[in-house]
């Protein structure tokens, strides 16, 4: 590991990576890479959790290659200097800030999405000009193994360079000395890395996970809402990380809710075979999965199959904050159902828990969304929309207190691996003697004048 990080820190010095046309080379040919072996890569991820070639395209490389497409456009404006104004203190002089990469970085994948959360933030990386070690995760083998095998055989390790394995590989990476770390993962997770970055200084980006909420309003728009939280709740089988983790529902509306969530599922016809259902990743999670469905609580689905790793979408009513399910993150798709009386009550049982990755929130009302959006605190989230804020580059991606530190996507990517290095330009033609000694009272005087304090 020790030899790896020399030769890219080796590497990192030559300046190449300073660059644009370098980085700009380096994204084209990744996205060269992958296009080429686009029949492979789905292969491998349908040997790892049966996802189809649709999902694997419309929720994994699609975004990846927008993301690329992006960077080469406007990665020259991202790195451009900016110059602020100078303050009257230092006149005469120019101010600017100059994006600069930070240099080595460490790239940590998470299994649910492997090839988008191994490639947008290496995307991120090498746009801002860093070299790069990936690690995806070990959980998808397949999906892992390839990645590895067409990045080690195509980018030079000195630049761009995959490491596979699980924890101890991870725990050996994270004691070197890295410039940046990005991490995807569980919080648990996440305090070994920030730990680790800690004894290096190291700035690290954390996208995590926890329980985001979907709350509908009395007034939401039932059946659109519906179908779009059915949508987001069991795509990649509930295994999303921004996934509505679970439904806070008027109690009045309830029965209305049940019976067209029911017949939405029935509609959808989730299936491996239909392309729009895949498996669980593996059957340590079908186990936990299991062990959070409470027979007593099903109001539709509940049926697992553990030989093929599937779980139907499943519905849990009436559940309260109690129940085991709501004990930690869901993962897996299984939909709890709670109800409330007041708003304020909702909003306050969201507020008892950690800072959800994101939120959802369904209602026509703009006074009630205003309530929504200013009483919590999200990562970020929808409104009438469920998990769809991803796909919009401009919006930051990224969690808050315990859902993460640190964001990414579009221009926020080339931020996470960025350093803005400020620097005061001054010219030589004019000194005052203000700041010089011998001081006296009489400059302090016009120091406070100019100050105006
Ligand atoms: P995880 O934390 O178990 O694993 C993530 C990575 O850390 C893997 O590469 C794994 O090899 C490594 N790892 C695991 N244990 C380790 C240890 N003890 N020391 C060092 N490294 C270790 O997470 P996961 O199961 O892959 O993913 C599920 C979690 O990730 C969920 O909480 C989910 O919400 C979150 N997630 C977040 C995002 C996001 O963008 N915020 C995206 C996907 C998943």
């Amino acid at each position: 590991m020790k030899t790896l990080i020399d030769k890219q820190r080796t590497f990192f010095n030559t300046n190449r990576t300073k660059d644009p046309n370098f980085r700009i080379e380096q994204l084209k040919r990744l996205k060269v890479l992958l296009l080429a072996n686009q029949e492979r890569l789905n292969k491998a991820i349908y040997a790892d959790f049966k996802k189809s070639p649709f999902e694997t395209f419309t929720n994994e490389f699609g975004l990846v290659f927008l993301g690329i497409d992006e960077a080469c456009k406007k990665l020259k404006k991202w790195s451009k200097h900016k110059r602020v104004r100078t303050n009257w203190i230092n006149f005469p002089a120019k101010s600017y800030i100059i994006p600069e990469p930070l240099g080595v970085s460490l790239v940590i994948g998470a299994w649910n999405y492997p090839y988008q959360l191994s490639f947008a933030p290496v995307i991120a990386a090498i746009a801002a000009g860093n070299t790069v070690i990936l690690k995806p995760s070990e959980l998808p083998s397949n999906t892992s193994r390839l990645i590895a095998e067409l990045i080690n055989q195509h980018f030079d390790e000195a630049f761009f360079h995959v490491v596979e394995g699980g924890i101890p590989e991870t725990t050996a990476l994270l004691e070197q000395h890295f410039d940046k770390i990005f991490f995807t993962g569980s919080p648990n997770v996440g305090r070994v890395v920030y730990q680790a970055a800690a004894k290096h200084l190291t700035p690290v980006t954390l996208e995590l996970g926890g329980k985001s909420p979907a709350i509908f309003t009395e007034d939401a728009d039932l059946k659109m809402g519906i179908k779009r939280l059915v949508w987001a709740k069991f795509l990649n089988s509930g295994q999303t990380c921004i996934a509505p983790d679970y439904l806070l529902i008027p109690r009045s509306l309830k029965d209305q809710f049940l019976a067209m969530a029911k017949k939405e599922i029935l509609q959808a016809r989730y299936s491996v075979e239909n392309g729009n259902y895949i498996q669980i990743i593996n059957d340590r999670n079908i186990q936990r999965l299991k062990g959070l469905i409470d027979p007593e609580k099903v109001y539709f689905g509940g049926d697992i199959n553990e030989v093929e790793r599937i779980i139907e979408p499943t519905i849990l009513y009436p559940v309260t904050f109690q129940d085991t399910v709501m004990q930690e993150e869901i993962f897996g798709p299984l939909l709890p159902v709670l109800t409330y009386d007041s708003l304020d009550e909702a909003i306050s049982e969201i507020k008892k828990r950690e800072k959800p990755l994101s939120c959802y929130i369904f209602t026509k009302d703009s006074s009630l969304k205003n309530k929504l959006l200013t009483e919590l605190s999200f990562g970020g989230g929808a409104i009438n929309e469920g998990i769809m804020h991803i796909s919009n580059s401009r919006l930051p991606f990224g969690g808050v207190g315990q859902s993460g530190t640190g964001s990414y996507h579009g221009e926020a990517g080339f931020r996470a691996f960025s350093h803005y290095k400020s620097v005061l330009e001054k010219a030589n033609w004019l000194e005052t003697k203000l700041k010089y000694s011998p001081y006296s009272e009489r400059k302090l005087k016009w120091i406070k004048r100019l100050m105006r304090i």
